[in-house]
């Protein structure tokens, strides 16, 4: 992962002329920390926060607890998200932590310890004007609350801008939960209007129906009635409708805990949940998981365009072999930025001591999203390359890298 991440980056860098020297010094994340965390059973636990990028503002990148989490991935995340918060145009750097840890082998009483004890180990490099840690993989508001609670008591700090996707009652923002999906349609309907595609009929289909993916098939059919939703998966399952699925449905039926694969009517196919890259669509919305899609399955992607939800669900060597064949893949450092946009919404709401509504959060994450997609389509247009490519170029070229 590490390695996909600079290679982008080193390819983009060589395009503008940088030098390996500058570029090895980008590469090198600023601060390194790491930190052995004892529970009071005992149990010793690795957790690591790296600072890689402040240039542009304090570090900013969320908190994963997983028990495959350890340095390289925490870099490459920490990386990515210096060229994110850069390709959205927010004044915010990149960093990311994590402990290595299962947390469904831990009671509350141990979440909780494990989140106040990250925040002393990592203090004095935490902060609002330093570095604005957000829930990841397995952490959520509550462990932010506890993560603030904690920062506060031991700075004096009561801005709460210390810690983003908090809960609503403690400092959180509304449209946090589904800034990542809403974001993601604002980013495809811009390209789509930049490009003067027909956006008649659209055939989606979707990758992963949880947070990100039913957000995302929500608002596209809100706003867009006549796009179709023809196929979706989860873990157990792609289901297949070419007739378009009702997504209030499907959110229900999944409220209900339902898996795809037990899903059954009559209009209704249901095959194996890798079988959805293969779907008959216009676009392809990866919203699970990572290397989703590789060397050994680009060939039977029929859709024209893909849209990057999850972190990385295209490597590096298939986003080329796509390109190549005039799939349009939207990156997932511009797809999936709603969520660091709105963060960083959050950020300035709880600096300013301001609560906005939900109106006013999605007009601001509309206009920042919408004005970072239309930079990526005109550098890739202008220099016909792909969008991944003008992304990172212009991140580099905010990051001030020359
Ligand atoms: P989630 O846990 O709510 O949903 C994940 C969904 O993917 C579930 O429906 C699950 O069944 C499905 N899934 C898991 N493995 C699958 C597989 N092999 N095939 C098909 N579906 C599969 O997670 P989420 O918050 O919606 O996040 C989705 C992805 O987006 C993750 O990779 C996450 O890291 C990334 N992401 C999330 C955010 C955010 O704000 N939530 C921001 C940026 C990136």
């Amino acid at each position: 992962m590490l390695k996909t991440a600079q290679e982008a980056i080193v390819e983009a860098g060589k395009s503008l002329g940088l030098t390996d020297d500058k570029l090895a010094r980008f590469l090198k994340p600023q601060h390194v920390l790491k930190h052995t965390i004892e529970l009071n059973s005992g149990k010793k636990l690795k957790a690591y926060r790296i600072e890689h990028n402040n240039s542009r503002g304090p570090y900013k990148g969320g908190i994963r607890f997983h028990p495959d989490v350890d340095l390289d991935e925490v870099q490459a995340l920490a990386t990515l998200m210096s060229i994110k918060t850069a390709v959205a145009n927010i004044p915010m750097g990149g960093g990311k932590g994590g402990v290595e840890v299962n947390p469904r082998e831990l009671s509350e009483l141990e979440l909780e310890e494990i989140s106040r004890k990250f925040v002393q180990a990592f203090v004095d490099n935490l902060g609002p004007q330093k570095d604005v840690p957000a829930p990841d993989v397995n952490t959520n508001a509550q462990i932010m609350d506890w993560m603030v609670d904690e920062y506060s008591k031991l700075t004096g700090d009561r801005t709460k801008a210390s810690f983003t996707g908090k809960s609503l009652e403690n400092g959180g923002s509304k449209g946090r939960e589904a800034a990542t999906g809403y974001g993601g349609y604002m980013v495809l309907d811009t390209i789509f209007s930049s490009s003067m595609k027909e956006s008649g009929q659209i055939k989606l289909a979707v990758q992963g129906f949880g947070n990100v993916g039913s957000n995302f098939a929500i608002k596209s059919l809100e706003n867009h009635p006549e796009w179709k939703l023809v196929a979706v998966s989860d873990s157990s399952a792609t289901i297949v409708n070419e007739s378009g699925f009702d997504v209030n449905e499907l959110i229900e039926y999944k409220k209900a805990k339902g898996r795809f694969k037990d899903y059954k009517t009559d209009d209704v196919k249901v095959i194996a949940t890798e079988k959805i890259i293969e779907e008959d669509a216009d676009v392809l919305v990866l919203a699970a998981l990572d290397g989703a899609v590789d060397e050994s399955n680009y060939e039977s992607v029929k859709a024209t365009t893909i849209l990057e939800l999850a972190n990385g669900p295209v490597t590096g060597e298939a986003e080329k072999k796509l390109t190549e064949k005039n799939i349009n893949v939207i990156p997932d450092v511009l797809a999936n930025s709603g969520g660091v946009i709105v963060s960083y919404l959050e950020w300035r709401q709880n600096l300013s001591g301001e609560q906005w509504s939900l109106d006013e959060v999605n007009n601001k994450l509309n206009s920042i999203i919408r004005s970072a997609s239309e930079g990526v389509f005109s550098l890739s247009k202008k220099h016909s390359i792909s969008l991944k490519q003008a992304a990172f170029r212009i991140a580099l070229e905010r990051l001030n890298v020359a």
